[in-house]
């Protein structure tokens, strides 16, 4: 079998592969292709066979299958053994994840296992020559930085929702089976406890409504998760009211809290911290609502509302509804 020049690490929750993985699914395949190598791509679960021709369709070439009961649940240990053993198997020198939590816990890990290069959190990726070339932001988004390697191994994960999922070829790809029984994993997970099921992950989401503190108290945070239902969104929130326990931590956008990057994001209240914009400034489409004109979110935005969220969001959500009907 002809060596895989790219290895893709694919998530898949509940049977269901992420969209954060078919966006890096595109990127990886574009390097294969320029690279002039095929694709492989590696999942992990139980009872995930059928994830084969999806990942087929949109442009893998050989699926590495993990399909074990030891990997019903992300572990650190049980998933490095399974991508180790993928990228043995597919003699791939580049390593391609997203930046999820779990590809921000596994990626390093490889990286260091394999004491390959990594770079981490990426915006765009190209092939230059020898060189494999990423941007991403640093300092929390002011800067974008450019970087280059020409190392032999490379792990590098992508930013959610900065890569656009390819469309389905009707393709198809080989199955290797990995077997995965001897993985040594020392931390179990025993039961996973869900919250506010049917809610989309706000790092995930390809639409945010945000809140913060001008919502003046928990309560109001209704007005953001009505917004957020009609527009089938995540929610988001800022440190204050996280702090301030109106909301769980799992929402919080900024420097201390998760990195969204979506095609719409929605500021309701939020002044536009530095500490925020690092979690948001990359958004495609920045729409804020805030009463004091002045207020440095507006510095970010393509949209400004100057206006009171009282007022302005029971009218953006009716309109939406509107239009949903
Ligand atoms: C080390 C460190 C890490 C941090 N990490 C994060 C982080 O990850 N994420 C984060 O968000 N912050 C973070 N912060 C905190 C950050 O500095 C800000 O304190 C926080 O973002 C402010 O939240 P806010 O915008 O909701 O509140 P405020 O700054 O109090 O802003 C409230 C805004 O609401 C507006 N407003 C008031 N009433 C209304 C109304 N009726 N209608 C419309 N607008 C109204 C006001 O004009 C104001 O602009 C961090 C700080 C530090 C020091």
């Amino acid at each position: 079998m002809m060596a895989n020049e790219v290895l893709l690490f694919v998530e898949q929750r509940n049977g269901e592969i992420k969209k954060s993985s078919l966006e890096a699914l595109g990127a990886a395949k574009a390097i294969a292709t320029s690279k002039g190598g095929s694709l492989g791509a590696v999942v992990a679960g139980e009872g995930i066979s059928g994830l084969a021709e999806t990942l087929g369709s949109h442009g893998a070439d050989v699926v590495y299958m993990a399909d074990h009961g030891d990997m019903a649940h992300y572990s650190t240990e049980g998933y490095a053994h399974a991508v180790t053993q993928a990228l043995d198997k597919s003699g791939a020198t580049i390593l391609v994840g997203s930046a999820t939590a779990m590809g921000k816990d596994l990626a390093p890990r490889l990286a260091a296992r394999k004491d390959w290069a990594f770079l981490a959190d990426t915006t765009s990726v190209a092939i230059e020559g020898d060189k494999l070339v990423v941007t991403r932001p640093e300092y929390a988004g002011k800067v974008i930085s450019k970087l280059a390697t020409a190392a032999t191994g490379v792990v590098l994960t992508l930013r959610p929702n900065s890569f656009s999922v390819p469309e389905a070829s009707g393709g198809s790809a080989q199955v290797e089976t990995l077997d995965v029984s001897g993985a040594n994993i020392r931390a179990k997970v025993v039961a996973l406890e869900t919250k506010e099921q049917g809610l989309v992950d706000v790092a995930e989401a390809d639409r945010v409504v945000s809140g913060g503190r001008g919502l003046k108290e928990a309560e109001n945070f209704s007005l953001v998760f009505d917004l957020a239902k009609e527009l089938g969104a995540g929610v988001g929130a800022s440190r204050a009211v996280v702090d301030a326990g109106w909301i769980g931590h799992d929402h919080q956008v900024g420097q201390t809290g998760k990195t969204v990057s979506p095609n719409l994001y929605i500021a309701c209240g939020i002044s536009g911290a530095i500490q925020h914009l690092a979690g948001m400034r990359t958004s495609k489409c920045i729409v804020a609502i805030n009463k004091d004109a002045e207020a440095p979110i507006f510095q970010v935005a393509d949209y400004g509302i100057v206006g009171d969220v009282f007022e302005v969001l029971p009218k953006l959500t009716d309109a939406v509804k509107a239009l949903n009907s």
